[in-house]
């Protein structure tokens, strides 16, 4: 059982938020810039290019990547999510199966390589504390 689905639905949201927001942003500035480029271009010099094309990048192509990436998010982001849940948690790092219990060092989902929870938990494991903890009151 996959059982990382709240995460889902924050990426999910964060899409939505990120096309809400970057969205007209980006159509917003295209309009201006196609409207207004002749303008700009006209009697422009060597060094004015440059800031021309760097106005487009951050003006247009910065909220468009955004906007993009929120798409992509809304519509499940399912490669980022793996990206983000890799060595994280009990899930396999490349098809996210549940992999709680198991000992073998292949996913029996899609054979792909695994770390057993039970050896990366000794891997990562913090020296015993010098103190017992407070008794509980
Ligand atoms: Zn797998």
């Amino acid at each position: 059982m996959i059982d990382y689905g709240w995460f889902r639905v924050i990426v999910r949201f964060v899409g939505v938020l990120l096309v809400i927001y970057f969205g007209p942003t980006a159509v917003i500035a295209a309009v201006s810039l196609a409207i207004n480029l002749p303008n700009y271009l006209s009697g422009a010099t060597g060094p004015e290019y440059t800031y021309i094309v760097l106005a487009i990048i951050s003006s247009v192509l910065t909220p468009a990547a955004a906007a993009g990436v929120g798409v992509y998010f809304a519509l499940g982001g399912n490669a980022f999510i793996r990206w983000c849940m890799r060595g994280i948690g009990n899930f396999c790092p490349t098809c996210g199966y549940d992999i709680r219990g198991l000992t073998a060092t292949r996913c029996p989902e899609c054979n792909g390589t695994i770390t057993p929870l039970a050896a990366r938990d000794a891997a990562m494991a913090l020296p015993a504390p010098h103190d017992p903890p407070p008794p509980a009151i």
